[in-house]
């Protein structure tokens, strides 16, 4: 099977094609009543592919909940562990180890330590986590997907995922960029967490790279569960506008998925310990509030979360009653 994506400029060739305007439809776009209009445009590709088949693994945790009315439901943690491995080299120096420090190795760290908090809370959260440590998200979300689809949990019985997948290393920024924002009940809980620390949650400033269908937390929205995923505010404290946006779009230009993924002792920390502090505060609140987080009504996953939760009720209620 072929899947890509499609740049603007080869979208703009393309439309031309079919002797239309991108640029005209996308304006008629902006109108609700708008309908896909088939192209006619038709392609053929050719493509060698080497198959490499290798055997990797999701590592699981659990940290059981303290509520015995609501202990069965989890909140999960996902952060991938693998990265690119050996690939050619980018340069002339030859170098052929995409480390993937900040993509995801940071994402990992910064999990763990979180864990080591987790831990050690008191009073213990209402319901249990499910941490997991997955593994070949950048082959398509394979690890995630696995997991989801053959889900030791019942997919209505899980509240929340909240997915780390890189950090901020540009240090304390204003803004939290909130690539699930607009979709769930979640948003809340990070808006609230965030003000606390005096920062403001902007939804995702890159809406047309798809990020919330690029991570893990994506395979677990296809089963229904709602999730929280961010990525490095842009304002960064006590540096002048502009400039936290310049270093991130310099680090996608040159770095993110080269072998230049590497530790840096020019980073600056501190915001991904501030995001790391939300991330946890958050996940603590879904824990602990009554309800299950919820997708906003109209949401494209809520139909899937319908059923889960329906599903999970149905088989409660013939485990209570068991048929003679
Ligand atoms: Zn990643």
């Amino acid at each position: 099977m072929f899947n890509g994506w499609l740049t603007e400029n080869a979208a703009r060739r393309v439309v031309g094609l079919a002797g239309l305007e991108l640029d005209e439809l996308m304006a008629q776009a902006e109108s609700r009543d708008f309908r896909p209009i088939p192209l006619g445009v038709r392609t053929s590709l050719r493509l060698t592919a080497q198959i490499r088949h290798q055997e990797t693994a999701n590592v699981l945790g659990i940290v059981p909940g303290s509520d015995p009315e609501l202990k069965d439901e989890f909140v999960i943690f996902t952060a991938h562990h693998d990265h690119l491995g050996l690939a050619p080299a980018r340069d002339a120096s030859g170098d052929n180890v995409y480390n993937g420090a900040i993509d995801n190795a940071s994402g990992v760290a910064l999990l763990l330590t979180m864990l080591r908090e987790l831990v050690s809370i008191q009073p213990r959260p209402r319901r249990s986590f499910l941490i997991a440590f997955v593994g070949a998200e950048e082959q398509g979300l394979l690890g995630s997907k696995y997991l989801a689809q053959h889900s030791p949990i019942h997919p209505g019985a899980i509240s929340a995922v909240i997915n780390i997948d890189g950090i901020n290393f540009l240090g304390r920024t204003h803004d939290v960029n909130l690539i699930s924002m607009g979709k769930s009940d979640l948003d809340e809980l990070v808006v609230q967490v965030a003000r606390a620390q005096g920062r403001t949650v902007v939804p995702d400033l890159d809406p047309d790279r798809g990020y919330y269908y690029r991570s893990d937390q994506f395979s677990f929205a296809q089963i229904g569960v709602p999730g929280v995923y961010l990525h490095s505010g842009i304002h960064v404290v006590g540096k002048p506008e502009g400039w936290g946006k310049q270093q991130l779009d310099r680090w996608v230009q040159e770095i993110y998925h080269q072998p230049a993924d590497e530790y840096d002792d020019s980073w600056n920390l501190d915001g991904a310990l501030e995001d790391g502090q939300l991330l946890l505060a958050v996940a603590l609140l879904a824990a602990n509030q009554s309800q299950m987080a919820q997708w906003y009504a109209g949401d494209e996953f809520a139909a899937t979360r319908e059923k889960a939760l329906a599903d999970r009720e149905k088989k409660q209620q013939s485990m209570a009653s068991p048929s003679p």
